[in-house]
């Protein structure tokens, strides 16, 4: 008998033939003796019907009404799964992130977790009801509704295991695990047993959907087990399936490069002549962090003529609010112009083995020539480099270097 948090994503709770499958699945846990929560994520397209409403009334809207738009989502799943439980005749109940509560702090849209007050949730599972529990959600110091950022259930869920001191944290997906890329856009792609946690962080904060960024971080950080599965297989999952966070020498073999991400979520801005003298980059960046905008990618080109072109990549969400900061320090700065560009991907190929092994970023921009894709900025960690180029050449491109770097399943 064990503690285990179960997550279901979006499309495993579509519509009702989905979630009656998500309640026999999580039947099946209970009657091994179990105890279970379960994280539900909204319907899928729910969030995105949600966030398309807040933007279309408003582009630049108040994040805490966002948040209480769209965390609705989650609200209808939890008080469903409860129902179609029930309905198999197994006790559960519906938790919002307020109820349980579920504490974070107070930046609406991407608020990170705080505390999880679990006293009440854990009795009741003691007791054998199952807590069926709102991803996405929680609550802030302002007593309002929060939500964790787009993809956050899975974040819910990492946390939720931590706070229960569950043995595992089990994320149902459409996939039946991690893999070497995208599987819809490269077919030959080659799940993976085991993937370490870092390997997993930097594939998921460059695109790789399939966990938010923050659940890896959070697993990492309290040692949570979580593993990626399908939850289109009807059996009770096996030890050895779907794909396994680990530590990284619970891998035997490490490769140069283990996997390729992308994302088309950025938006390019450059900046054109800019005055090349100090504080210059303080400024436009100073604006945009006082805005609450990220920065990912950054290129200055050399000075001509006393000015300079900086160019860099914002999530496309943040376009508007990163418009809006950089005209307000117009004045100050004295750039001539402002160009964006929203048709861009970023491409990422990520390895532990890239540390002691040369030639990596060689690899990927003689692959990209090949197939004469242009490239616009480049940046690099110690286990990944990236590089930006047009969107509409992501996939050739993703599916490109998956063969360079010997990825492809024979
Ligand atoms: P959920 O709704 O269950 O949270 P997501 O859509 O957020 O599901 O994440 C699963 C998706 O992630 C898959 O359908 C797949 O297209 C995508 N994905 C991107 N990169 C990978 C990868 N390396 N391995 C597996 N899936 C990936
Ligand atoms: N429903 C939210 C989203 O679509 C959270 C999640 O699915 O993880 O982003
Ligand atoms: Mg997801």
């Amino acid at each position: 008998m064990a503690r285990i948090v179960m997550k279901f994503g979006g499309t495993s709770v579509a519509n009702l033939e989905r979630i009656r499958n998500v309640a026999r699945r999580v039947k099946r846990e209970v009657d091994v003796g179990n105890q279970v929560a379960v994280v539900v994520s909204a319907m899928s397209g729910v969030t995105n019907q949600l966030v398309a409403w807040c933007t279309e009334l408003s582009p630049l809207h108040d994040a805490r009404e966002y948040d209480a738009v769209v965390a609705t989502g989650e609200q209808v799943t939890t008080g469903l799964l409860a129902i179609a439980l029930q309905e198999l005749g197994v006790d559960a109940r519906s938790w919002q992130g307020w109820q349980i509560p579920l504490r974070t702090d107070n930046a609406h849209g991407k608020a990170r977790i705080q505390a999880i007050e679990g006293g009440e949730l854990i009795r009741r599972m003691e007791t054998g009801q199952v807590a069926v529990v709102a991803g996405f959600q929680g609550i802030g110091p302002d007593n309002r509704i929060t939500t964790l950022g787009r993809g956050g259930s899975d974040t819910s869920a990492v946390a939720l295991a931590a706070g229960l001191q569950a043995e595992r944290c089990d994320i149902y997906t459409d996939v039946d695990g991690v893999y070497t890329t995208d599987p819809r856009i490269v077919p030959k792609a080659r799940k993976l047993a085991r993937i370490a946690y870092e390997e997993m962080l930097e594939l998921a904060s460059v695109g790789a959907k399939v966990l938010q960024t923050r659940s890896v971080e959070l697993a990492m950080n309290e040692r949570v087990r979580v593993r990626v599965l399908s939850s289109f297989k009807d059996e009770l999952a096996g030890e050895t399936e779907g794909t396994l966070v680990v530590d990284e020498d619970e891998i035997v073999e490490k490769e140069n490069v283990s996997g390729i991400a992308y994302s088309r979520d950025e938006a390019k801005i450059t900046v054109r002549r800019v005055p090349d003298r100090p504080g210059i980059a303080a400024s436009i960046f100073g604006a945009l962090n006082d805005q609450n905008v990220n920065v990912d990618m950054i290129v200055q080109n050399i000075s001509a003529d006393g000015t300079t072109d900086m160019t860099f990549t914002v999530g496309k969400a943040d376009l508007p609010r990163a418009r809006a900061a950089l005209a307000d320090v117009k004045p100050q700065i004295g750039y001539a112009e402002l160009l964006e560009d929203p048709d861009v991907a970023k491409i990422s190929v990520v390895g532990v083995g890239m540390r002691s092994h040369a030639g990596v970023a060689n690899t990927m921009f003689r692959a990209l020539a090949d197939k004469a894709i242009n490239i616009q900025v480049i940046s690099t960690s110690e286990i990944k480099v990236s590089v930006l180029i047009g969107a509409e050449y992501t996939e050739l491109a993703v599916r490109a270097l998956h063969t360079a770097y010997g990825l492809d399943a024979s």
